[in-house]
């Protein structure tokens, strides 16, 4: 019989179970009994669907058995069970999600510690074992095969006899050394013990083989002394109650974290547990987790959202996407629901009734569960924005701002003044009295935006400015258009409305005395600046780029940064500071020398969009006309 090589990554995850040092090999109890349990819900959903295999669902079952003579550990189950493709394809390669992810991760993170904390598959059986065997019969086959692995050298499969659809994984364990202990996996209590702690709420009956002691019949009694006598009786060890049906009072937080964790193959515990239930027009159990971190997908298009849906205990559909709205995608979780029938197909789903008002519910109590977590634990609060406030401000922009409503008092923005993360509600209320609008400014980062020419008027009359940095940020507050009847408006907007009447007479008047030099400027630039101007916000910096229209210059960098986006212009304003020393320079030159006057503007015009963060159309061409002025 040939033996067969393991993928690569395969190889490689192998080696990394085999050769480090591990803290928590116990896991693999969890995956093998997950693994089983997997297979007998695919059989279990099958006969449903079917009506036509004669299961019964009082008849599945997961068994594990001990000898501790061969030093083995069987975990065998009546599931679906594999055909011969399936061994090779299963369990030869990484099919599995858990792995990959493990894989993924594993560059970044401390090996002992992943390995320990989440799902790692199949594989994990070699951390404890010399020889894997895998036997297993497809339901509805006659043949069955074998399985066999030593590690690393590959993998063999032959034909082998089997009775019973479903698969048996032997474990041949490891001799204990000084430093690892593989016998405790041979003790029965120890294995009850390790299915407590991971797998209580596995939905089929786990049995072992129990050893007990019981009084010996006659004995005890006051003729004769209490004697002993062991006996064996097959246990179930896991409760089986899923832990959404449990009394709140008998849960504790840890039990969550727990399920979380192995549920959803994460190695965190959740930030937020909410747990809800409904009876009347829709009858459910959710139980929900907001993670702490996205999932390494999450804002990638790969990342699929939904929430698992059970009806009466067994699950119908892994991840049920009209559950979730597409702003709260982060949320994973269950609803559980007697209303729905076992056997409804995806179609049907997407027009049931009773689903919509469920998601409705949920989608609510998920918005309300964040609503009271930022008024009263800010700080948990902010750790969940920098998660997933991404995906709130482009919830309030999606769909032509269906949801921003919804969403408005949720997002958070960098506030000038209070050096952090700030509700739009709580920049309303420090408005100065005669502040008419909510001013932000956007760039790269916080710092750049608070640099920009275009703050300085607008910080000086203590005006707070929100600083936005996502690309996100502007479309959503455009999206918005008004909070609490306040206009947003964009520090670098040309009709930054700044000024007392006594200084727009008098800039009215300077205006008009430089007409001329404006105009030639603005000629000299071509159709790069619409106009040139005075500026009615520059404090300190002698010119600065302003927009006129709806379109601003980071809207435009972001709209041209779209791949399929047509190419936008922002109408550009190039803005003079009548009170710099530069103007007076300019002045001059429109006098007497037309050439550098040319040379000047462009020069400031160039100075302004490096200051605004755009790119100047020749570098080269700006450094060579610096240095002519040198
Ligand atoms: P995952 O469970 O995340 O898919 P694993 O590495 O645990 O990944 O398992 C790989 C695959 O092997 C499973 O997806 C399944 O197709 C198959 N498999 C493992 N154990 C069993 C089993 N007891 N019965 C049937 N198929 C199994
Ligand atoms: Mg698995």
């Amino acid at each position: 019989m040939a033996v067969k090589q393991f993928k690569t990554e395969s190889k490689r995850i192998l080696d990394l179970m085999i050769h480090s040092i591990y803290t928590h090999k116990e896991i693999f109890i969890r995956e093998l009994v997950s693994n089983a349990s997997d297979a007998i819900d695919k059989l279990y959903y099958k006969a449903l669907n079917d009506g036509s295999t004669g299961l019964d669902r009082n008849d599945f079952y997961i068994q594990i058995d001990l000898d501790a003579e061969n030093r083995t550990l069987t975990i065998s189950d009546n599931g679906i069970g594999m055909t011969k493709e399936d061994l090779e394809n299963n369990l030869g390669v990484i099919a599995n999600s858990g792995s990959l992810k493990f894989k993924n991760e594993n560059d970044k993170k401390d090996e002992i510690d992943i390995i320990g904390q989440f799902g790692v598959g199949f594989y994990s059986a070699f951390m404890v074992s010399d020889t894997v065997t895998v036997e297993s019969k497809a339901f509805g086959s006659d043949e069955a095969y074998r399985w066999t692995s030593s590690g690393a050298d590959g993998y063999e499969v032959e034909a082998c006899e089997k009775e019973t659809h479903g698969t048996s994984i032997t474990l041949y364990l490891k001799e204990s050394s000084e430093d690892e202990n593989y016998d405790e996996f041979l003790q029965a209590y120890r294995i009850s013990s390790l299915i407590k702690k991971y797998s209580d709420y596995i939905r089929y009956p786990i049995k072992m083989e129990m050893q007990k002691s019981r009084l010996k019949e006659g004995t005890g009694t006051e003729e004769k002394e209490a004697e002993y006598e062991s006996y064996t009786e097959v246990e179930t060890l896991n409760s089986m109650v899923p832990i959404w049906k449990k009394s709140k009072s008998e849960v504790s937080e840890e039990d969550y974290n727990n399920f979380y964790k192995e549920k959803f193959m994460d190695w965190q515990n959740p930030l937020h547990v909410i747990r809800t239930s409904t009876e009347g027009a829709a009858t459910y159990e959710a139980l929900l987790f907001i993670p702490e971190k996205p999932a390494m997908d999450y804002y990638s298009k790969e990342f699929e959202k939904g929430l698992q849906l059970y009806a009466s205990g067994v699950m119908i559909m892994e991840k049920c996407a009209d559950l979730l709205p597409d702003h709260f995608s982060f949320v994973k979780g269950l609803v559980d629901s007697q209303d729905l029938s076992l056997n409804i197909s995806r179609e049907m789903l997407q027009h049931d009734r009773q689903l919509k008002i469920i998601a409705g519910r949920i989608e609510k109590k998920i918005a309300s569960d964040l609503k009271s977590m930022l008024q009263n634990d800010r700080e948990k609060y902010d750790k969940f924005f920098e998660s997933f406030g991404l995906q709130l401000k482009f919830g309030m922009y999606d769909q032509y701002g269906m949801h921003k409503d919804e969403l408005k008092d949720l997002v958070l923005f960098y506030s000038s003044t209070e050096k952090k993360l700030v509700t739009l509600a709580e920049y309303v209320s420090r408005m100065k009295e005669d502040q008419q609008y909510i001013y932000y400014g956007a760039g790269e980062s916080y710092e750049k935006v608070l640099q920009l020419p275009q703050a300085d008027a607008v910080s000086e009359k203590g005006y707070e400015i929100l600083c936005l940095k996502d690309n996100i940020d502007e479309f959503a507050l455009k999206m918005l258009r008004t909070y609490e009847e306040k206009e947003f408006k964009n520090i670098s907007s040309a009709d930054l409305d700044l000024q007392s009447d006594e200084e727009k007479e008098q800039a009215e008047k300077l205006a008009q005395d430089n007409e001329g030099l404006f105009n030639f400027m603005r000629d000299s630039l071509q159709d790069k600046v619409k106009a040139v101007r005075l500026s009615k916000r520059l404090k300190k910096h002698p010119v600065c780029i302003s927009t006129d229209g709806e379109i601003t210059t980071e809207m435009e960098k972001v709209l041209n940064a779209m791949p399929t986006g047509e190419k936008i212009k922002a109408e550009r304003v190039l803005e003079i500071n009548a009170a710099h020393p530069v103007f007076e320079a300019l002045q001059a030159l429109y006098e007497k020398d037309d050439e550098k006057l040319k040379l000047y503007t462009e020069i400031l015009y160039n100075e302004a969009l490096l200051i605004e963060g755009l790119p100047i159309e020749d570098a080269v061409d700006f450094a060579s006309k610096i240095c002519s002025l040198m």
